[in-house]
């Protein structure tokens, strides 16, 4: 089976040899390819690194809403989008359960960036969904993705009428997820992703670093009851789609 981690953070393992160890891992275990998003000027240059040495590493640059940045930080951001054509705008968005100062902010200006240089955006977002909805539906992104997505999935129709990708981590598996399996069988097939976000840690069953998809795209087949052959083969072609959408 060929799989593509839709949302990782390869710039966070503790060393390269770690990281050339879960990359290695993670193409022995049938991974084809990987997004590995950035979170704050402090990682962006290890991320683009992360992607030149690697060919099947797609990068994301971004500020995640759990940080602030200096000054200037936008406008580095937009040289780092420049210098990589193929590159989406993230991990970027709102949560809720962590405030920071000018998170709103930052947000929408790099959706600004994002829809000027025509990227699809990785997005986080932690209980502001409802305010989401809202930022993305007047944005004019190519496409963006929801990241774990923990949202409603009352609400997943609405995002997916926007150009919304849906993407799913090892949290599945968890027995008492019964309202994200309910929200993962809403989204429409051609939305739909799977993640591992390396190197979090391990939930029980499931392979540590991007080699876990394989567990991944099993969860999904168990809630889903579809073959997890044809779930890993949906999200591959899904996943190069929505990384391919930059203008
Ligand atoms: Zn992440």
């Amino acid at each position: 089976m060929r799989y593509f981690d839709a949302h990782d953070h390869l710039q966070n393992y503790a060393s390269p040899e770690e990281e050339a160890a879960a990359v290695a891992a993670a193409r022995a275990a049938g991974v084809e390819g990987m997004l590995c998003c950035g979170t704050s000027p402090d990682d962006w240059g290890r991320v683009l690194e992360i992607a030149e040495r690697y060919e099947d590493v797609a990068p994301a640059f971004g500020l995640h809403p759990w940080f602030t940045a200096e000054e200037g930080w936008l406008g580095r951001l937009g040289e780092f989008l420049r210098r990589v054509p193929r590159a989406c705008v993230g991990e970027i968005g709102l949560d809720g359960a962590r405030e920071t100062p000018g998170q709103e902010e930052n947000f929408r200006a790099q959706l600004e960036l994002g829809a000027r240089l025509g990227r699809p955006a990785v997005i986080h977002c932690v209980r502001k969904w409802g305010r989401l909805l809202e930022l993305l539906g007047r944005a004019g992104l190519p496409a963006f993705m929801l990241h774990a997505y923990g949202g409603p999935a009352e609400m997943v129709k609405a995002f997916a009428g926007l150009g919304g990708y849906f993407s799913f981590n090892g949290e599945l598996l968890d027995p008492r997820r019964e309202r994200l399996r309910a929200a993962l069988a809403a989204v429409p097939p051609e939305r739909l992703l799977l993640e591992t976000e390396s190197p979090e840690p391990d939930a029980p069953g499931w392979r540590s670093g991007p080699a876990g998809m394989a567990e991944v795209a099993a969860a999904a087949a168990g809630a889903l009851g579809r073959p997890a052959e044809e779930l890993a083969a949906l999200t591959l072609a899904n996943a190069r789609k929505f990384t391919g959408e930059a203008r």
